[in-house]
């Protein structure tokens, strides 16, 4: 059987978590929260008093940061420095500025490399906004998850509903504003690779998902 490295990209709230941790299970892969990554930068941005819009001092930190992604009893885990930062890179404030920091040439290169590194092995499931077309453009299969903005904010209230104090407005506005920022930054902005399978999900279950992929993937470890 040949060894994949498969990407899952599209926008926030797409349901590209849950699809990707249930898709890796399927094949026996491991799993990668790229945006988790990010979201660390932020963290640590924030922990260290540094003002976001200090790309040198952001590329202080990146240059002494020490993140590992290790597997826990719920998924992976993030450390930094040691530390278990998993539950508290969730919160609306590290969300939106995951999404500025990310925008940053230093972080991106430094996450890069981090994230090619994970790579080399394969068998895994990246999840992200730019797997597919700039951190593994050979990646063996390339998929694109999207929905529409409505139910991607639907989806992310529910997720978060019982955690924070958000309406389901505020949601959708955060959804759009991420969009815009993803989307149209200079780096690795979010859009589909050429090659990706491109799938809507506005309409169909997480099983519907998993099952088109995994068929999908099954048919290119025959070829
Ligand atoms: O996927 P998640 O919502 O956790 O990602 C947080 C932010 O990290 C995104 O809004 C995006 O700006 C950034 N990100 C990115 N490239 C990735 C993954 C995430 O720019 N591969």
């Amino acid at each position: 059987m040949k060894d994949l490295l498969i990407t899952i990209d599209g926008p926030a709230g797409a349901g590209k978590t849950t699809v990707s941790k249930i898709l890796a299970v399927r094949l026996g892969y491991r799993y990668i929260d790229t945006g988790a990554l990010y979201r660390g930068v932020a963290f640590e941005v924030i922990s260290s008093g540094l003002n976001p819009d200090d790309d040198q001092g952001i590329e202080k930190l990146c240059s002494s940061m020490d993140i590992k992604l290790v597997p826990g009893e719920n998924g992976m885990r993030l450390l930094s420095n040691h530390s278990d930062i998993t539950d508290k890179i969730r919160t609306p404030e590290i969300t939106m500025l995951a999404s500025a920091v990310s925008a940053k040439p230093v972080v991106r290169k430094y996450l890069l490399i981090f994230q090619r590194n994970i790579g080399k092995g394969k068998r895994v499931v990246f999840e992200g906004r730019d797997m597919g077309t700039v951190v593994f453009p050979d990646a063996d299969i390339k998929f694109y998850l999207d929905a529409s903005l409505k139910t991607r904010a639907l989806r992310r209230y529910r997720e978060i509903a019982s955690k924070t104090v958000q309406t389901l407005e505020d949601v959708g506005k955060d959804i759009r504003h991420r969009d815009k920022n993803d989307s149209t930054r200079v780096l690795a902005p979010l859009k589909p690779a050429k090659d990706a399978v491109i799938i809507d999900s506005t309409d169909l279950s997480v099983e519907a998902v998993v099952d088109h992929m995994k068929l999908y993937v099954e048919k290119v470890i025959l070829i």
